[in-house]
This record gives structure tokens, C-alpha cells and sequence, in this order.
């Protein structure tokens, strides 16, 4: 590993020290700590005999506990990780002490320690800061848990129930419960054994005193119960091609080998199944499992899957409270959970025998954070596998071309899933061309006749449609047909989106929101015009041309509450709704055998955004949402409308020929040298003013293009004002930077940075592999 910044003694603010100080040569125990909040460097501090007594564990200082130091020449007070110990002869020079121990036992394993480490070398962020974003807040205290007593089923008295006169029963009461148990995958209270079972306590309690039941003492979290227990469900019997994919997953695991696999398989191509019979295997030796999947895949229907076939699992999803995460998290430390299904951040759960981690959509933007430390889920659990030598499966109908150029150079096996499961043909899709002259258009309106027609065929045989539209609001553009005024965010470049259920008019980077204006505030003269199409405006449309069908909107604006994406696709699961329209929201993981017609209702709103990526994620959103049709017996289609009827992105999505589109976008990034051919990195400088942050950006500039002297192979764009000039009130510059190994880059931003000192109010940012390219 590179050593980022030498070690740096704290007291380099102390006195040198007197020459008869040197003769006290003794050993001494020094922690090495990294801070929190403070400067990115690593301290040196004495380790006092009080927190090294081994017959006091709860304040023993170790290897990724937290503790509290005095910093600095006033010995302020601050918070560190120890990150090292060791014992070494006192080199005579003054060393502060450690004040405090705050941790009672370690929160980062030497393995992980070694991870942050690399990613704060990687992603250029303060070590301290990447440190406190794989601990999650909640686990720093604990707080809110209770103690209960679980009943499971012994495995032998498993068996036996299944034998008519096996057990010694005094009541069909006492068979009922066990089989209940049985039935389920966790175990419960006794309580909640006699409701489900319908009978009293004193059955089970009997069962208990004859040791057919086994009780233990678990923590929870307070207020949670232990309800909604699926039933037990064994695996599919898979088809060739799946069997194929796992018979290589399981030789990766049985090896023990740091294997990285890209599962590309159609969408509805059982991949899902693959991996939870991969799972089964791992956690068969008594090794744990990462799932990572996108947040919004996180809906009960995907936890439903992973339940059924587990017994421990927990689900990391965002809205835990702090005490849920704790909770979860201390579990999964102590090597009581099978399985971590989660978004994101699950790929830090500190599971003591990893055996596999799973990604699921790997090609998901949510898998970059777009806060320091700006990580990659995917980079970082490559790296963590092969650190703890386990396989990584990335899963995917239309993977990250990064990811297909690993397989395709070999450095990842690539196992595919080219057909759906049962045989069922993947649905036909039409592409409906809106432009002028093209005579699909239906007079005003979203929907094409052909897609109305389409729409109304399939309700009529009754079937179900998701139409999907990628923008929120009513209107997303109120421009004055007078002068040309066009109404814009007072804090961001950007326009302002009428909604029309909350009438005001919003800006959908900062939530700045004010009164619809009606006439124009620039001339005073002609009315506001409303123009552009949000699903707001797309659903009173539908709702217009199809009065007698259910209908709902998926948006950010209509899920507010912390259970309205599950009541709504509880509904559609159930037949109640029959039409369901929505942002990206509805395009991806919902597998729903009555849906027989998926609408696009404008395949171009991404495909001319100022992003290298624009045609790539362009594709994948057609391609899955493609995806969320035909999977039941009825078949499926999809009418696709656009602008750009003859785009690679969209014509190759149309066949679902990910290949041909690969190969094409490929192509593109070669001759432009962008990932997966060379690396990338981006620095946005921004302040409140406009010329202070040009200023310093153009600083940066020379710096980087100083450091980067000599080397004919970094190329540096910029800096321009970035494609969105104003944010949240602050004037925004970057630079792009581009060279063929990571390495290059990290180099010359760190020289760059070291000594760059930009004025107080103007604040800049590093990113890495950057996804945001705005
Ligand atoms: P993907 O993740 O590739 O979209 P899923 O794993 O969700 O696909 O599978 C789609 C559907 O097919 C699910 O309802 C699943 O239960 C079913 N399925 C998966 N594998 C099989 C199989 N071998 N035989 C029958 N049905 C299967
Ligand atoms: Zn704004």
C-alpha cells in the first residue's frame, strides 16, 4: 500500500527535547490515530498503562476503537480512530497521551481498516472522514434495545414432526405449534407463536420443559417486533443456462477464490434465482453473504425473496433510524446474520466470515456516492473480495461498460443468461416516431395514437400497463411568448417545474419554491405559457383518456410517506390498479406476470444531457423498463416514442441487443479516451462569487496542468463554467481530467492540492470515477 502522508508527529508543536531526556530509553506503547474532523495526516500518541489493563476490556485500547486526544497547541479535544499500536523504544521526545477510550469494543476490523485505507488513497478524502462513513452514526451509541426470548425448532424435532408418532405429543395444540414454527423462517416469542397457532401459551410452554423448543435471549430494538415471518421456500429447479452460471460461482467458492463474474442475463432471466442458490451454498459452510442492490429495489418484494429462503437476514435500507442500523449492524458483527441485503453502504457490513458479495444492477448510478468520500460500491467491493479472497458476482441485463470490458478482456468471467426462464420470449418492441410530419402523433397530448391504441387493446383484454415518463411536475418549462423570458430557480441555473397538485412552481435541485407566476415579471406583458411534460401533466392526461381504469403515479412527489411505494405496488401486484405511470422509479427489478404493455412516453429526455454516459444510461432505461413486461403467460410489448427514432441507444435497446450497442458505444469511448479506455477524475470549484471562483479555479488549473508537466498522456479540460453554472446560490467551475491510468491523476491533484490555497468563501471538490458529470 503507498503511504499517502508521512506519519506526522503530534508534537511537532512540543520543544525539542533536553539531551538527558534521550537517556530515558524505555519502551513505550504508542497508538497511532487518525482524526475525524481536523488535518488529513496520522498522529502519534502515548498509550497510558490504564487502557492496556487487559482486566478492564471496556476500555482497552485497540485497533479500530475511537478515542478522545488532546490536538494542537491548546490541546483542543478531539476524536480519532486508533488505527496502529505498537510498542517501540521511547525516542525521548514527548508524546501526548490518549485522554480517553470511547469505544468498548473495536469498530473497524484490521481488514476494513486496511479498506478505508485504500479508498481514502483512491478517492482522494481524509482518512478520518472515510472512517466515519463506513461506522454508521447509530453504532457510536446504543441506545433503545431490549432483551426478548425467541423459540426455534431444535433440527432433530424438525425431522421427527414429520413422522406421524416420532414425538412425544400430549396435544394436537403441541403438533400445531411446532409445525407453525416449522412453516416459518424466524423464529418468534411465545406470544406470537400461540397467536399464530391459535392457542394459549401453556402448550408451548410444555414443549419448552420437554426440550422439543429452543429458547435463547436476543436483543431488539425497542418498539420492534418480530412480525411479517414468510413461509419457507425451497430453490427452482434451474435451467441449463443458470445451472451453468452457478456450477462456476460455486467453483469460485469453493476455491476460496477472489473471483470477480459479470452475470449478464436478459431481464427476467432468473439471475435473482442464481444468486440466492450461490448464497445458499456460501452460508451452507457458515460464511455470510453482501447482496447490494439499488435503493429503490429495496421493496418488499425483493426482501420477500430473500426471507423466504434465510433465516437471518437484515435489510440496510435508508430509512433505518439510528438505533435499526445499530442494531443490525452489531448482529452482522457478531456473525449472527446469513445474509445482508442492502443499498450502497452494506458493502462496509462488518461480516466476521465473508464468503460472497453479490451486486444486483451493478450498472445502478446509486451505487456512487455523491458525498465525500465519493466511492463506488462495485470498486470498493472488488477490492474488499479480493482482499478477503471471496468471489463477486455482478449482476446485470445491461451492465456498466466498465464492467463489460472486464469481461470481455477476461479479467472477470462472464456468465450469461441470453434467455428468459420457462421460455418465454422476450416482448416485441416498436419504436414510434414523434417527429413533425410523423403521423402517429395524436392531436395534443403525450400518447401517440398508436400508443393509445395499444393502451386500450390491453386494458380491454385485461391486462396492466406501466407507462413511463422520466420527469416530475406538471409542466417543466413557463416561458413568456412575449419576450422570451423563461422562468428560472433564483438560486440555479436551472427552470423552475410547475406543480400543479401543490400549484407552485419548484426547482428540483434545491427545492426553492415559489407562486406560479401568471404574467410575465420581465415585460408585464403576455401570459405566462406552460409548456413541457411531467408525470403530473402525463397522469391527468391518462386519467382523461381513460376514465374507467385505475391509475397511479410513481414519483418522488407522490411517495412522500415512508410506506406509499409499497401500498401502491401491493395494489398493482393485485390487480386493484390498472394503469401505473412514473418516473425511473417503475423502470427497474418489478416483476409483475400481468403487465402486457409498456409505454415510453420520451426515450429522449436523457439523451442529450452533457454527460459522456447520456446514451448508456439511455439505453438501460429503455431496455429495463422493456424488461417489466411479458413475464407472464400473456406475453408482453412495448411501444417506445421518440425523437430520435434512429439513435443506437434506442434501436439497439429495441431489439435488446446489448451487444451491438456495446460494441457501437465502445467504439465512442476509445476515440474519446474515456473509461473503461483511461481514467477520469473532476474537480468542480465553486463559491457565492462568481469571479472568486473563477479565480481559484483557474488557479487550480495551472497547478494541475503544473504537476502534470512532462507527462503527455494527462489530458486536462477546463476549467469552464460546469453545465450547471449556479447551485444552491454558488457559482460552479470544473475542470476534467483524463489520462490512461487512475494513478496519474490521483498523483497530480494530490501535488496540485498539498499547498492550493483558495479564498475562505470558495470551496472545491475532487471526484474520482465521477458519475455526475453536471
Ligand atoms: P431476473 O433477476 O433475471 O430479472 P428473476 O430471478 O427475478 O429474474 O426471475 C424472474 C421470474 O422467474 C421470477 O418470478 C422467478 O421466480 C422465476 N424463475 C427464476 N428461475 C426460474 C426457473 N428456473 N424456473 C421457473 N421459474 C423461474
Ligand atoms: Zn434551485
Amino acid at each position: 500500500m503507498t503511504k499517502r502522508t508521512s506519519t506526522r508527529q503530534q508534537d511537532l508543536f512540543a520543544d525539542d527535547p533536553e539531551p538527558w531526556e534521550q537517556d530515558a530509553a524505555a519502551l513505550k506503547c504508542v497508538a497511532t490515530i487518525v482524526l475525524s474532523e481536523g488535518p488529513d495526516a496520522e498522529f502519534d500518541y502515548e498509550a497510558p498503562a490504564v487502557f492496556r489493563d487487559a482486566d478492564r476490556p471496556e476500555r482497552l485500547l485497540e485497533v479500530g476503537r475511537r478515542v478522545r486526544v488532546p490536538f494542537g497547541r491548546g490541546n483542543r479535544e478531539a476524536v480519532g480512530y486508533c488505527v496502529a499500536i505498537e510498542t517501540k523504544p521511547a525516542t525521548g521526545r514527548a508524546l501526548k497521551a490518549v485522554a480517553a477510550v470511547l469505544d468498548e469494543q473495536s469498530l473497524v476490523s484490521p481488514a476494513m481498516m486496511r479498506l478505508t485505507r485504500w479508498m481514502a488513497d483512491y478517492y482522494l478524502c481524509p482518512w478520518g472522514q472515510v472512517l466515519d462513513a463506513v461506522v454508521p452514526a447509530g453504532v457510536r451509541g446504543r441506545a433503545g434495545t431490549r432483551e426478548v426470548k425467541l423459540l426455534s425448532l431444535p433440527d432433530d424435532v424438525r425431522q421427527q414432526l414429520r413422522r406421524v408418532d416420532a414425538l412425544p405429543l400430549s396435544s394436537p395444540q403441541q403438533r400445531k405449534a411446532l409445525e407453525t414454527l416449522a412453516a416459518t423462517r424466524r423464529p418468534m416469542t411465545a406470544a406470537q407463536l400461540a397467536q399464530r397457532a391459535g392457542c394459549t401459551t401453556g402448550p408451548i410452554r410444555k414443549l419448552l420443559k420437554q426440550g422439543l423448543l429452543e429458547e435463547r435471549t436476543e436483543r431488539v430494538d425497542t418498539g420492534e417486533t418480530v412480525d411479517d415471518v414468510p413461509l419457507r421456500e425451497s430453490g427452482l429447479a434451474l435451467n441449463a443456462d443458470q445451472r451453468s452460471a452457478l456450477e462456476q460461482i460455486v467453483a469460485a467458492l469453493d476455491a476460496r477464490e477472489a473471483r470477480g463474474m459479470l452475470l449478464h442475463g436478459v431481464t427476467g432471466s432468473g439471475k435473482t434465482e442464481v444468486y440466492l442458490q450461490a448464497i445458499e451454498h456460501s452460508v451452507g459452510f457458515g460464511r455470510q453473504a453482501i447482496v447490494l442492490v439499488p435503493e429503490i429495489s429495496l421493496t418488499p418484494q425483493t426482501v420477500r425473496r430473500f426471507r423466504a429462503r434465510f433465516d437471518r437476514i437484515a435489510v440496510l435500507h435508508s430509512r433505518l433510524t439510528d438505533v435499526e442500523r445499530q442494531r443490525h449492524w452489531r448482529r452482522i458483527a457478531a456473525g449472527e446474520v446469513q445474509v445482508v441485503v442492502g443499498a450502497r453502504s452494506a458493502v462496509f457490513a462488518p461480516t466476521p466470515h465473508l464468503g460472497l458479495i453479490v451486486i444486483d444492477e451493478e450498472h445502478e448510478a446509486s451505487f456512487k456516492q455523491d458525498s465525500a468520500p465519493r466511492y463506488h460500491a462495485r470498486d470498493v467491493a472488488w477490492r474488499r473480495a479480493q482482499a478477503e479472497g471471496v468471489p463477486l458476482v455482478l449482476g446485470s441485463a445491461t451492465p456498466a461498460l466498465e464492467s463489460w470490458q472486464r469481461a470481455r478482456t477476461g479479467e472477470f468471467a462472464l456468465l450469461e443468461l441470453p434467455r428468459r426462464v420457462l421460455d418465454r420470449p422476450m416482448p416485441e418492441v416498436s419504436i414510434v416516431d414523434l417527429r413533425e410530419g410523423a403521423e402517429s402523433r395524436f392531436a395534443s397530448g403525450a400518447i401517440s395514437r398508436r400508443l393509445h391504441q395499444a393502451m386500450h387493446a390491453a386494458l380491454r383484454d385485461g391486462g396492466q400497463v406501466i407507462l413511463l415518463l422520466n420527469r416530475r411536475g406538471f409542466s417543466t418549462h413557463l416561458q413568456c411568448p412575449a419576450c422570451g423570458y423563461v422562468a428560472k430557480c433564483e438560486h440555479c441555473d436551472l427552470s423552475l417545474t410547475f406543480h400543479r397538485q401543490e400549484h407552485v412552481v419548484l426547482c428540483h435541485y434545491c427545492d426553492f419554491e415559489q407562486a406560479p407566476p401568471e404574467f410575465c415579471p420581465d415585460c408585464k406583458g403576455g401570459a405566462i405559457r406552460y409548456g413541457g411534460l411531467g408525470t403530473q401533466k402525463l397522469e391527468a392526461e391518462i386519467r382523461a383518456r381513460f376514465p374507467n381504469y385505475a391509475c397511479a403515479r410513481m414519483d418522488t412527489d407522490s411517495m412522500r410517506g415512508r410506506t406509499s411505494h409499497e401500498d401502491v405496488l401491493e395494489k398493482f401486484r393485485r390487480g386493484e390498479l390498472r394503469i401505473l405511470l412514473g418516473t425511473q422509479m417503475i423502470a427497474k427489478g418489478l416483476d409483475f406476470p400481468g403487465v402486457t404493455l409498456v409505454g415510453v412516453v420520451n426515450a429522449d429526455t436523457a439523451l442529450h444531457l452533457a454527460d459522456f454516459r447520456a446514451a448508456e444510461r439511455t439505453f438501460q432505461l429503455v431496455a429495463q423498463v422493456a424488461g417489466r413486461t411479458g413475464r407472464g403467460e400473456r406475453g408482453g410489448r412495448v411501444l417506445v416514442q421518440t425523437l430520435s427514432p434512429d439513435h443506437p441507444a434506442i434501436t439497439a435497446a429495441a431489439r435488446h441487443d446489448y451487444d451491438a450497442f456495446a460494441a457501437a458505444a465502445i467504439v465512442e469511448r476509445r476515440a474519446m479516451g474515456y473509461p473503461p479506455y483511461g481514467s477520469m477524475a473532476r474537480m468542480v470549484v465553486r463559491g457565492a462569487s462568481e469571479i472568486a471562483a473563477r479565480e481559484s479555479a483557474e488557479h487550480l488549473g495551472e497547478r494541475l496542468r503544473s504537476a502534470a508537466a512532462g507527462d503527455e498522456t494527462i489530458r486536462i479540460l477546463g476549467p469552464g463554467p460546469a453545465p450547471i453554472p449556479r447551485l444552491r446560490g454558488e457559482h460552479r467551475f470544473h475542470l476534467q481530467l483524463q489520462a490512461p491510468r487512475v494513478e496519474q491523476l490521483q498523483a497530480i491533484i494530490r501535488t496540485a492540492t498539498a499547498t492550493f490555497a483558495q479564498p475562505k468563501e470558495v470551496r472545491w471538490i475532487a471526484d474520482v470515477d465521477p458519475w455526475d458529470m453536471l
